[in-house]
Formats: C-alpha cells, sequence, structure tokens
C-alpha cells in the first residue's frame, strides 16, 4: 500500500510533513517546527504520531519536538552528530542507515553544507525525498556551518536521485529563488516554465511542493552548477564546479 503523505505550513514559511503507512498505521512527521498545525493535521486524518524524522538541529526545525513526544510518545530519530546538541532523540541515524516507519522504509544521506549534521530522508519505494534545507525547489540552502565543496557534494547525492522522485523541502522559498535562477538562466526553457506554474500556485495561495527531481535537474541553476553555459554566465568558464556552485550561493545571499 502507498503512503500517504501531508504537506503543512508551519511557523512563517517552513514545512511540516507527514509521511502515513495505511498497512500498520504508523505515521512520521518529517521535523517538528511547531506542534500545533502537525498536531491539527493528525487530528484531521485520525492518524497516531509513531516517529518525528530530524533532518538537522536549527530551532525552526525541532521546535515542536518536546510537546510532541509528551503527546505521541513518538520515536525521535536525528542525526548522529551530537554536537548538534538536539533533545529527546531516542535513535541517532548516519549515511546508509534506514528508519522504518511502519512498513515504510526511510534510507538516510548525510547531506552537510547548511548545517554539518544535515540527513535528508529518501523513501525509495514510495520514490520521495525529503531534503529539508540541503535542496529547495529551484534553490537550495544557505551554507551556515560547511563549505561550499561540501555543499555542492551534498547536492550531487541528491541529484543522483532518479527524475520521478519528489521532493519535499524544509521552506517556501521558491518564488524568491525563481527569481535569482532567471537572473543566471533567463533562456533556460524549464526554469522559464517552473517560474509560470510558481507565480499560478502563489497567486493561489497554494504550495509549490512537491516537485521532483527530474524537473530540479533542469530548472534549478544550483544543481547546474557544472553545466558549461552557467559557468560563461559568471565569467567562470573552465573553473571547478564547486567554485561555481559557491559563487552561485554568494550572489544568492546578496540578491
Ligand atoms: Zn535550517
Amino acid at each position: 500500500m502507498a503512503a500517504e503523505i501531508r504537506l503543512l505550513t508551519c511557523l512563517t514559511d517552513n514545512f511540516g510533513v507527514l509521511i502515513h503507512d495505511p498497512a500498520t498505521k504508523a505515521t512520521a512527521a518529517i521535523d517538528a517546527p511547531e506542534a500545533a498545525p502537525i498536531i491539527a493535521a493528525l487530528e484531521r486524518e485520525g492518524w497516531q504520531l509513531t516517529d518525528i524524522l530530524i533532518t538537522h538541529h536549527h530551532h525552526d526545525h525541532v521546535g515542536g519536538v518536546a510537546e510532541l513526544k509528551k503527546k505521541y510518545r513518538c520515536r525521535v530519530v536525528a542525526p548522529q552528530d551530537k554536537a548538534a546538541k538536539i533533545a529527546d532523540v531516542d535513535l541517532r541515524v548516519g549515511n546508509g542507515d534506514v528508519v522504518k516507519v511502519g512498513n515504510l522504509l526511510g534510507r538516510v544521506v548525510e547531506t552537510p553544507g547548511h548545517t554539518l549534521d544535515h540527513i535528508t530522508y529518501v523513501f525509495d519505494s514510495e520514490k520521495t525525498v525529503f531534503a529539508a534545507d540541503t535542496l529547495f525547489s529551484i534553490g537550495c540552502g544557505r551554507v551556515i556551518e560547511g563549505t561550499h565543496p561540501m555543499m555542492w557534494d551534498s547536492l550531487l547525492k541528491l541529484r543522483a536521485l532518479p527524475d520521478d522522485f519528489k521532493l519535499y523541502c524544509g521552506h517556501e522559498y521558491t518564488a524568491a529563488n525563481v527569481k535569482f535562477a532567471l537572473s543566471i538562466e533567463p533562456d533556460n526553457p524549464a526554469l522559464q516554465a517552473r517560474a509560470a506554474q510558481v507565480a499560478k500556485l502563489r497567486a493561489a495561495n497554494q504550495p509549490t511542493l512537491p516537485t521532483t527531481m527530474g524537473e530540479e535537474k533542469k530548472a534549478n541553476v544550483f544543481l547546474r552548477a557544472d553545466e558549461p553555459s552557467v559557468a560563461a554566465k559568471l565569467h567562470m568558464k573552465g573553473a571547478a564546479p564547486a567554485e561555481v556552485f559557491g559563487e552561485l550561493r554568494e550572489r544568492k545571499n546578496k540578491f
């Protein structure tokens, strides 16, 4: 039986996500920005929270953990990097570990850069990836704790996922990301198509996610730092992709 997935808005522009296994009734929250909208969504569906899968230590991803754990006595899964000091953790996971949510299997991919502890959960059988603040639609997370080459490596790991995998992210940043991407690749037809779609969705107050890895590979300039045309646009012909990526990230920070 296929998983059921619900996307919900938390705080200002964070996304909460629930993934539910109909066979076992297990339900996991991917991150817990705040408890109230997650509890409301669970009650609406009649689901019990069994697991919280944390991607990284930032407060807007773990702020609801204590309250949810108290209410549901759920298991809390978090990155193994203990330096990140996430509270209430039951299971620490690293690269290649597989987390069970009922019968659903979430594979852990370490994707450091935004933070050093950042992990991504890939549910291969559901063709779904929860990339939080590593990969956004048409963007990527700020490189706060890691380095540009480290973040580029993390993005390459995600880019290797199949085109038909659905991508869920930690924030609704797509419209701003599209603006920046168009400043670099105004003639990219996949980006133009995504821009039109995003404008329509936002005008209707709809989320721009999930998207697919295939669409992102074509339209997300941060996944295209090794395209010669992108390097040329930045006057960086022949530069290492990680350097081109770093320049893109710096420009986006100031955009
Ligand atoms: Zn973050």
